[in-house]
């Protein structure tokens, strides 16, 4: 089985296609291709999140640090029936969203965190969900990822790139990046990946290092980016492919009430 040994220094290309040392021009040539690639492999990739507004997408990405995107979802449908909004949920008793939340892990936290931030948006933005950086990640709970997932989602913003645990790891896999700290990861795609790119990549990347490029195992032999990947590896030391990716969820936002269901 392929490991890759949790990377901690950034092996030598194995494609000899990938120049050891690439010009910034090279990577970004190379970046231009994975996205057109990528929107070829995953056309409908968004986030997982189930929301019907970017409030709700706010907080359900606020819970689901440590926590999987289906357990997320099934926390939050019980959350926002109860409390759909900022107002509803700014006056909610914390006993109650402990209890709903517990399940995704870091419940007193996150309870804490959802409903201070509930308040600040009806104090602070009129019970709008801000469309800014600089204002978003001053909500509890909420750092660039956060901020991130919801300008570019919820608002079609590109003010930074995502990165989670799967871009971090496929973004220096792929030589994108060295670096282990979240920020300077971001630092890095930004520079290599064009503007217009940076709300579709990670969300491909995301369902990417699900299926294929996972934390335990490359699958190089399934993957649409192994002869642009400098650590891609020969199909016979990787073995039978996974199953077809799927390109995405079945939906994130649920339908407008009244609509019919597509
Ligand atoms: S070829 Fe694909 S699966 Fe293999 S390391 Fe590169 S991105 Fe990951």
């Amino acid at each position: 089985m392929l490991r890759m040994a949790h990377e901690k220094t950034i092996p030598r290309p194995r494609n000899p296609a990938i120049p050891a040392r690439e010009t910034l021009e090279q990577r970004r040539r190379r970046a231009r291709e994975v996205a057109r690639r990528l929107h070829r492999a995953y056309p409908d990739a968004r986030p997982a999140l189930v929301h019907d507004s970017p409030f709700q997408l706010l907080i359900a990405t606020i819970l689901s640090a440590q926590a999987t995107d289906e357990k997320v979802n099934e926390v939050a449908e019980v959350l926002f029936q109860r409390y759909p909004d900022p107002e509803s949920l700014a006056s909610a008793p914390l006993s109650d969203l402990e209890a709903i939340v517990k399940p995704t892990g870091f419940y007193r936290n996150k309870a804490r965190n959802i409903r201070a931030t509930a308040q600040a948006i009806v104090e602070r933005f009129d019970g709008e969900v801000p469309r800014d950086m600089d204002a978003l990640i001053t909500l509890p709970g909420v750092a660039r990822k956060t901020a991130n997932v919801v300008l570019g989602n919820a608002f079609g913003i590109a003010a930074g790139f995502v990165v989670d645990t799967h871009v971090g790891r496929i973004a220096r896999r792929m030589g994108f990046t060295r670096e282990w700290d979240a920020v300077k990861v971001e630092r890095d795609l930004m520079k290599v990946f064009p503007r217009s790119e940076w709300i579709f990549v990670p969300n491909a990347w995301i369902w990417h290092g699900r299926r294929v490029c996972t934390a335990r195992r490359a699958w190089c032999n399934a993957c649409v980016l192994s002869d642009v990947c400098p650590q891609r590896v020969e199909p016979e030391r990787v073995g039978a492919p996974p199953p077809r990716p799927e390109t995405g969820p079945a939906r994130s936002v649920r339908p407008a009430r009244g609509r019919p269901a597509e």
